[in-house]
């Protein structure tokens, strides 16, 4: 049983560190592994509680689909993703702190259609401008 759970958790890591940045639900992660297993179906509950040990190590970023309001996983690879915001009337560039970098990819790749590069520039109006 043990050795199940832990070729289990080897394929979630793996197919994670494959996937970083990337946002997936539990059904996707199960479907994408048992594709990729030939297969040997991982239960969703296994899936789901080595997801919330990886969320407890801080490998792994739980938020909420915006769209279909269900959680959504992205893995932290060795590059996170990274936003600026350049003001579109004085040029200047703010970078968004990782957090909130994390937050706004995941909220883009949870349209579905985009797949978001590791840099992502936001035209904002800045604090600056905005006062004059
Ligand atoms: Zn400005």
């Amino acid at each position: 049983m043990s050795v199940y759970k832990t070729a289990n958790r080897e394929m979630l890591i793996s197919f994670l560190e494959k996937h970083s940045g990337i946002p997936f639900t539990v059904k996707q992660i199960v479907n994408e592994i048992t594709a990729g297993a030939g297969g040997e179906k991982p239960s969703e509950s296994t899936v789901y509680r080595l997801l919330r040990e990886l969320e407890d190590d801080g490998r792994v970023q739980k938020t909420i689909d915006p769209v279909n309001r269900e959680y959504i996983y992205i893995f932290e690879g060795e590059t996170s993703g990274r936003v600026n915001m350049r003001c579109k009337v004085c040029g200047n560039v703010y970078a968004a702190d990782s957090e909130t970098s994390r937050r706004i990819i995941a909220d883009i790749a949870g349209f579905g259609e985009a797949t978001p590069d590791e840099e992502i520039e936001l035209l904002i109006k800045c604090k600056h401008c905005r006062e004059e």
